[in-house]
């Protein structure tokens, strides 16, 4: 980033920053999202927004959207994102209540860097155990049908009701393979009936032509589909010969579809040397996106911990994605949370906001949207996103199972705002290792799920990070000294 948009992009930063921490704002809007139904209150006054009509509202709403009105105004005008664009965005219904959930999360806990949205923006949830594969690397470690504690299909609707009556935007229905369930386009339905968001993340080799047709049609915004390397490398991660060209064809029929189609590959040893012919398959496939999924040691992840990357592996690999994300016609992303911190080293013109960014890909905005990098924060999981699990287990993130609570017991946004666990995972200032001291700390946070799954401590350092890199040397010396050897 040059010097000019570089003194921009930090007086854009203090200027969200002094209007979002004014208390007039703050007061405003922790006012509208008070009482049972003050987030329905906020989306109908977006919904009036975005449509141009105050029809549907009473005088003292009309009031609030004024203040509303101005302060999108203001944003709009420092960003060079025009109103008519967050206009048509307020036409759908993830979008509204994503803003939603910000404007009522700055009232309820001021504008902090990183930020806390008031209910999830997104659950990712883990709808079966069961899948019709048997991958290496599952952090569910699935098996081959679902388990007796599963919610069931009526359980599965309510949840969903629940869910957008508490303000999540976006739910992506995961698994074990979400495909396996009987119920799954129920499910799917009512989630776009309820207005949020629907994202289905699958192995790619149930999606025939007829599903991924029925699933645009319902309007699912985006689909996620696992390649884990070429052919050979492929069906031997996933245990089942074939799979790969099964997964070839899954991709096909959602591009076909239509479908907002990505494509994930989880990096360990075995196939870092395949990371640029995958992303090739991405492009020629047709699919917008290829997404590195960092390696985490979760579920049957356990068992091959010795095949994660070195800081120093994972360091060249983020620096060859941003080039790579620079030079195609595709996004090109990572899970890790330590790329937004190579991508704003100087050295790339893309940036990356998060995991999902893909704003940050363009080169012409990824100036321009840097500054929301420590409001956005990196690591999203128990500030922006949580996981649920098949029997409705409530954790901070699909790779970090640690359970806070059920949903069929308990509401989420009662565990989100008070949870114990959650709260340690917000105090970036006690992280451990180098992460407490990094310049990079409000943009990146290292992946908790890591810090968790190898010191059992949600605080802990990451040690996939380079600046970390003596406590992955601490690592593998306890477990050389332990006698075990899974490094
Ligand atoms: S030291 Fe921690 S906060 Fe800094 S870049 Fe590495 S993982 Fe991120
Ligand atoms: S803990 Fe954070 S960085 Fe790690 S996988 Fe979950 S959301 Fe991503």
């Amino acid at each position: 980033m040059d010097y000019s948009s570089k003194a921009q992009t930090e007086e854009m930063a203090s200027l969200v920053e002094t209007w979002l921490g004014n208390p007039a704002t703050r007061k405003v809007l922790s006012k509208v999202v008070a009482g049972s139904d003050g987030m329905q209150r906020m989306e109908r006054i977006l919904k009036s927004y975005g449509w141009d009509t105050e029809d549907d509202l009473g005088l003292k709403d009309r009031i609030v959207g004024k203040t509303v009105r101005s302060i999108i105004g203001q944003v709009a005008n420092k960003t060079g994102i025009t109103e008519d664009d967050i206009k048509s965005n307020m036409k759908v219904g993830y979008w509204r209540k994503g803003l939603v959930s910000t404007l009522a999360g700055i009232g309820l806990w001021g504008p902090q860097k990183p930020f806390t949205s008031y209910a999830p923006f997104l659950v990712v949830w883990n709808s079966t155990n069961a899948c019709n594969l048997h991958c290496r690397h599952c952090y569910q470690s699935a098996i081959s049908r679902p388990t007796p504690d599963e919610l069931n299909t009526a359980e599965r609707v309510k949840v969903v009701d629940r869910l957008a009556d508490e303000g999540v935007a976006y739910i992506s229905l995961s698994g074990g393979e979400p495909l396996m369930r009987n119920d799954f386009f129920e499910v799917a339905a009512r989630i776009c009936q309820r207005d949020m968001g629907l994202a289905l993340a699958t192995n790619g080799t149930m999606l025939t032509a007829a599903r991924a047709k029925r699933l645009a049609d319902l309007g699912c915004s985006f689909v996620q589909i696992s390649l884990d390397g070429t052919r050979q490398t492929h069906d031997n991660f996933r245990g089942l010969d074939g799979a790969f060209d099964k997964t070839l064809e899954g991709i096909k029929n959602a591009v076909d579809a239509g479908l907002n189609t990505e494509v994930a590959m989880t990096v360990t040893s075995q196939n870092l040397d395949e990371v640029s012919e995958v992303i090739d398959i991405t492009e020629s496939l047709g699919a917008g996106t290829f997404m590195h999924y960092n390696f985490i040691p979760a579920g049957r992840g356990k068992e091959i911990m010795n095949k994660d990357l070195s800081p120093q592996q994972r360091e060249s690999l983020l620096e060859e994605l941003a080039t790579e994300g620079e030079r195609r016609n595709i996004n090109v992303l990572s899970t890790a949370p330590q790329f937004s911190r190579v991508c704003m080293g100087g050295r790339h013109s893309i940036s990356s906001l998060t995991h999902f960014d893909s704003i940050g890909q363009n080169k012409q905005l990824a100036d321009k949207v840097e500054f929301l990098a420590e409001f956005v924060g990196g690591c999203g999981a128990g500030r922006l996103y949580c996981g649920l699990q098949p029997n409705g287990d409530i954790i901070p993130c699909v790779f970090l199972p640690k359970t806070l609570a059920n949903i069929r017991y308990n509401n989420l946004v009662d565990v989100w705002q008070n949870s114990d666990f959650l709260a340690k995972m917000r105090q970036r200032n006690s992280f451990k290792g180098q992460c407490s001291e990094c310049a990079y700390l409000k943009v990146c946070g290292g992946c908790r799920a890591r810090a968790f799954g190898y010191f059992n401590d949600v605080q802990g350092p990451d040690p996939g990070c380079i600046r970390n890199a003596a406590s992955w040397d601490e690592l593998e010396k306890k477990i050389e000294h332990d006698s075990v050897h899974p490094l």
